[in-house]
C-alpha cells in the first residue's frame, strides 16, 4: 500500500453523494486513503453539478483555487467529475491549465485506470463517453468499521422525461434501471455493515423497471421490505405524472417505508407546468396528494418549486402560493429559475428580472416557513420513533445546560424530521445510541427540528412504521 491521499469535493444532490463514495471506493483499491484535507491530498477530484448555474460557478471558483495551489505541489492530480465535466468536456480542460482530468457521469468505474495512466505519462485525459452504458455497473460496498446508519442506493441512472429547464437528461444521459439483483446485494452488505436505512435514488423512481421488464418500483420496494436487518426505507424522487395507486398503497402496505414522499410540483399554474412540459395538471396534482393523505394519514409531504420560469406572470405566481396554501406541505425547496444551456427553456421569450425573481422567492420561502413550523409545533407533546444517527453536534447548546448533565444525540423521525434528543441518568454517557431506534417524548418544535428525550431505548414495537429495534 502506498501513503497517498485522495480529496473528494462533492456539489450537489444526492446522486451525487452516492458517486463520490464510489468513486473513493474505486480509489482506494489503487491504494489512495480519503482525506478530509485538500492541502494533505496527492489526487483532488470535484464531483460536480450544473443544475442550476450557480453550482456550476462554485466549480470554476474552487478550480480557480486548485491552480494556485498545483504551482506549489507539482505531483498534484485534479480531476473534475459529473454533470459539468459531461456537459463542458474538453472545454474544462482547455480553460483550466492544472487540470489532469475530466471524466463524466457514466466512466466512475474507468477512473483507477485513468488515474494510474496520469501518474505514468503525466498525460491530461478526457473521458465523457456515454454510448458504453448499456447496464449500471456493481456498485462497491464500504468496509469501513466506521458504519453509518443511513446510505443512499441508486436504483436507476439518467432521464427519459424532458422537462423544458432542466439540463439532467443530457449530462446523465438515457434511463437505465438496475437490476434487482444487485440492489439488493448492494442493501444487504450495507445492512451488515450496520446500515439501518437506505434512501434509494432516481430522477424519476416510478419509472423503475419499466424499459427494461424488470420489477415495477413497488415490487422491487416490497423485496427490499424483506430484508432482515434492514429497517427504514425512503426514495427519492417520485415524478407526480407517474404516481400510480400501487406505490400509495405501499405507504400502507410496506411497514419499512417511512411516511414521507418528495413529490416535486414545480409550479401551481396549468400554463406554466405546460410550458414546463411537467405532463399534469394543478389538479391531477392535488388529487394525488389527497390520495396519499387518504391512503397514510401521517405522511409528510415535500416539493420543489422553480420561481421565476420564463413568462411566469404574477397570476401564475399567485397559483403557487395558492397550491402551497392548500397542500400544506411540510417542507420546499423553493428555486430561482436559471437557464441552463441545452435545456429547451433557453429560447423561450419573456425572462423575469432578477429583482422580481427574488421578491416572488422570498414570498414563497415565508409563506412556507410558517407551514414548516406549524408542522413541527403539532408533533410536540408526541411520542415519536427515532432512528439514531449519532451523537449531535451540539453537545454543549442551551437545552442541554438547562437539563442537566447528560448526552444529546440526533436522528430522524419516520416523516424525516430531524430529532434532538437528551438522554439523562447514571449510565447516559456509557449508551451507544448510534443505529438504535428509540422512542422519543417531543418537546419543543422549531423551524427547522424537534427537540424531545428519550421515553425508551428499546422499544419492543415492530411494525409501527419504522419502529423495530437493532442493536448498534
Ligand atoms: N428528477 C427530479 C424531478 O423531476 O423532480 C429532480 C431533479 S433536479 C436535479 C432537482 C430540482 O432542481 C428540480 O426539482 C427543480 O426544482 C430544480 N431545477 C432543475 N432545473 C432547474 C433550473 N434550470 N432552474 C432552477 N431550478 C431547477
Ligand atoms: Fe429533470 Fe424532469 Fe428528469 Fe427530473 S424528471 S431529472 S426535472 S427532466
Amino acid at each position: 500500500m502506498n501513503s497517498e491521499y485522495l480529496y473528494v469535493h462533492t456539489i450537489g444532490c444526492q446522486m451525487n453523494v452516492y458517486d463520490s463514495e464510489q468513486i473513493a471506493m474505486r480509489l482506494a483499491a489503487l491504494g489512495y486513503e480519503q482525506t478530509a484535507s485538500m492541502a494533505k491530498a496527492d489526487v483532488i477530484i470535484i464531483n460536480t453539478c450544473t443544475v442550476r448555474a450557480k453550482a456550476e460557478q462554485k466549480v470554476f471558483s474552487l478550480l480557480g483555487r486548485l491552480e494556485r495551489m498545483k504551482r506549489d505541489k507539482k505531483h498534484l492530480i485534479i480531476g473534475v467529475g459529473g454533470c459539468v465535466a459531461q456537459q463542458e468536456g474538453e472545454k474544462i480542460l482547455n480553460r483550466m491549465p492544472a487540470l489532469d482530468l475530466v471524466f463524466g457521469t457514466q466512466a466512475i468505474e474507468r477512473l483507477p485506470r485513468l488515474i494510474q495512466q496520469i501518474k505514468a505519462r503525466r498525460c491530461r485525459i478526457v473521458d465523457v463517453d456515454m454510448d458504453a452504458a448499456t447496464q449500471i455497473p456493481e456498485s462497491l460496498v464500504a468496509r469501513s468499521n466506521e458504519s453509518q446508519v443511513s446510505k443512499f442506493v441508486t436504483i436507476m441512472r439518467g432521464c427519459d422525461n424532458h422537462c423544458t429547464y432542466c439540463v439532467v437528461p443530457f449530462v446523465r444521459g438515457r434511463e437505465i434501471s438496475r437490476k434487482p439483483e444487485s440492489i439488493m446485494r448492494e442493501i444487504q452488505s450495507l445492512v451488515q455493515t450496520g446500515v439501518r436505512e437506505v434512501t434509494l435514488l432516481g430522477q424519476n423512481v416510478n419509472s423503475y423497471g419499466k424499459n427494461q421488464n424488470l420489477y415495477t418500483f413497488t415490487e422491487l420496494l416490497s423485496r427490499i421490505n424483506e430484508i432482515e436487518g434492514l429497517s427504514r426505507i425512503r426514495f427519492t424522487t417520485s415524478h407526480p405524472k407517474d404516481l400510480e395507486s400501487d406505490l400509495i398503497l405501499a405507504f400502507r402496505n410496506l411497514d419499512k417505508l417511512c411516511p414521507h414522499i418528495h413529490l416535486p410540483v414545480q409550479s401551481g399554474s396549468n400554463r406554466v407546468l405546460r410550458r414546463m412540459n411537467r405532463q399534469y395538471t394543478r389538479e391531477q396534482y392535488l388529487d394525488k396528494v389527497n390520495k396519499l393523505r387518504d391512503t397514510c394519514a401521517q405522511i409528510a409531504i415535500t416539493s420543489d418549486i422553480i420561481v421565476g420560469f420564463p413568462g411566469e406572470s404574477q397570476a401564475d405566481f399567485n397559483q403557487t402560493l395558492e397550491l402551497v396554501k392548500t397542500v400544506e406541505f411540510d417542507g420546499l425547496f423553493a428555486f430561482q429559475y436559471s437557464d441552463r444551456p441545452r435545456a429547451p427553456s433557453v429560447k423561450l421569450p419573456d425572462k423575469l428580472s432578477e429583482p422580481v425573481i427574488r421578491k416572488r422567492l422570498q414570498i414563497l420561502l415565508e409563506l412556507q416557513e410558517n407551514f414548516t413550523r406549524r408542522k413541527n409545533m403539532a408533533l410536540v407533546g408526541s411520542d415519536q420513533p427515532v432512528l439514531t444517527d449519532g451523537l449531535s453536534k451540539k453537545q454543549a447548546s442551551e437545552p442541554l445546560a438547562e437539563m442537566g448533565p447528560g448526552l444529546q444525540w440526533t436522528g430522524r423521525t419516520p416523516t424525516n424530521k430531524i430529532v434532538n434528543f437528551y438522554v439523562d441518568g447514571p449510565d447516559a454517557d456509557s449508551k451507544n445510541l448510534t443505529g438504535k431506534l428509540v422512542g422519543v417524548h417531543i418537546d419543543r418544535g422549531f423551524s427547522h427540528s424537534l427537540f424531545g428525550r428519550v421515553i425508551n431505548t428499546e422499544p419492543s414495537v415492530r411494525g409501527l412504521k419504522g419502529v423495530g429495534n437493532h442493536a448498534a
